[in-house]
């Protein structure tokens, strides 16, 4: 058996498309939703998360804005210029892009931005509101793609047992909130890197989260047949058949779990697209909240 791919690129789409809709909407009641995106530094993978973020909200008709700082700034300087953002009514969602230089605590910057403005979800209150249940936060957006990815595949997450590899504050712990409250309501195992026997987990999930950033840790003999496997990692190895030496590729090894699985995401084209809809989205639900 082949599993169907869940093609993230196509849902992606969808969202884009439902958050131009929203922006149109919201722009005859005078407000045009607006994301402020602040790159410190020239980190060139950076730079590219961030002008494919910049794209996606000018297309989808939002204001959009990037402010480009030299590495050398410092702490106190971007805080003044998350705080002048903060104020910025026209300003409807902040994003600092990470990793930041190592002069500056990320967590302290992400704890400055106002929470309801903090369209990536990192502030301590949204992480909050997500655990305890409250649906007035920002959901961290990979999370919140792979969740809309197994909604609009079909996939039945009630009672599934979902297993989760990974345990990082912007992908494991928040998928798992998710995974485990209302509207999924799945059975939920999150492993990590001190897991004793990975695979005897792996193999009795009906859903398969893998976020651990090891390219093509997980083979088909540790996926249990008909599994939904969800790859959320992005890992560049070398590959000398490719005219760049290296090819992009997930933490899932594909060739082999394709014969396993029901449904799984490519990489890339799966949940890498998700991310940047589900922030469009993020910076719409802000942008209408200011309206209250
Ligand atoms: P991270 O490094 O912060 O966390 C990795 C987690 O995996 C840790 O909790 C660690 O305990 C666990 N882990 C590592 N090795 C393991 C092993 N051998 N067995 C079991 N668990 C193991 O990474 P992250 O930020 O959560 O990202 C994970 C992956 O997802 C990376 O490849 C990253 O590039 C990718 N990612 C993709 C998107 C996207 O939009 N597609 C967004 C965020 C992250």
């Amino acid at each position: 058996m082949l599993a169907e791919l869940i093609d993230g690129k196509a849902i992606a789409a969808v969202i884009r498309a439902e958050v131009a809709r929203d922006v149109a909407e919201l722009m005859t009641r005078g407000v045009v939703p607006g994301l402020t995106v602040v790159l410190v530094g020239d980190d060139a993978a950076s730079a590219t998360y961030v002008s494919g973020k910049e794209k996606a909200s000018r297309a989808a008709g939002m204001a959009s804005a990037t402010i480009r700082l030299p590495a050398t700034t410092s702490q106190d300087e971007l805080l003044a210029v998350v705080e002048q953002l903060n104020a910025d009514r026209a300003v409807h969602g902040i994003l600092v892009q990470m990793p930041l230089p190592s002069q500056i605590d990320p967590d302290t910057v992400i704890r400055h931005i106002v929470p309801h403005k903090d369209v990536d979800g990192f502030h301590p209150v949204n992480v909050g509101k997500l655990l305890i249940g409250h649906t007035d936060g920002f959901v961290s957006c990979t999370p919140a793609g792979v969740i809309e990815l197994l909604v609009r595949s079909g996939v039945q997450m009630r009672g599934a047992e979902a297993v989760i590899i990974g345990r990082s504050n912007i992908v494991g712990k928040p998928m798992a909130a998710l995974l485990m409250q209302g509207r999924s309501d799945a059975t939920v195992t999150v492993c990590h890197s001190r897991t004793r026997d990975l695979a005897a987990h792996t193999r009795r999930a009906d859903i398969l989260i893998v976020a651990a950033g090891r390219a093509e840790m997980i083979t088909g003999d540790m996926i249990k047949p008909g599994a939904v496997v969800i790859d959320v990692g992005m890992n560049r190895v070398p590959d000398a058949t490719r005219a760049l030496g290296t090819r992009l590729c997930g933490d899932v090894h594909f060739a082999s779990a394709v014969n396993v699985a029901s449904k799984i995401t490519p990489v890339p084209g799966g949940v890498g697209p998700m991310t940047i809809a589900m922030l469009l989205k993020n910076t719409v639900r802000a942008a209408e909240r200011s309206l209250h």
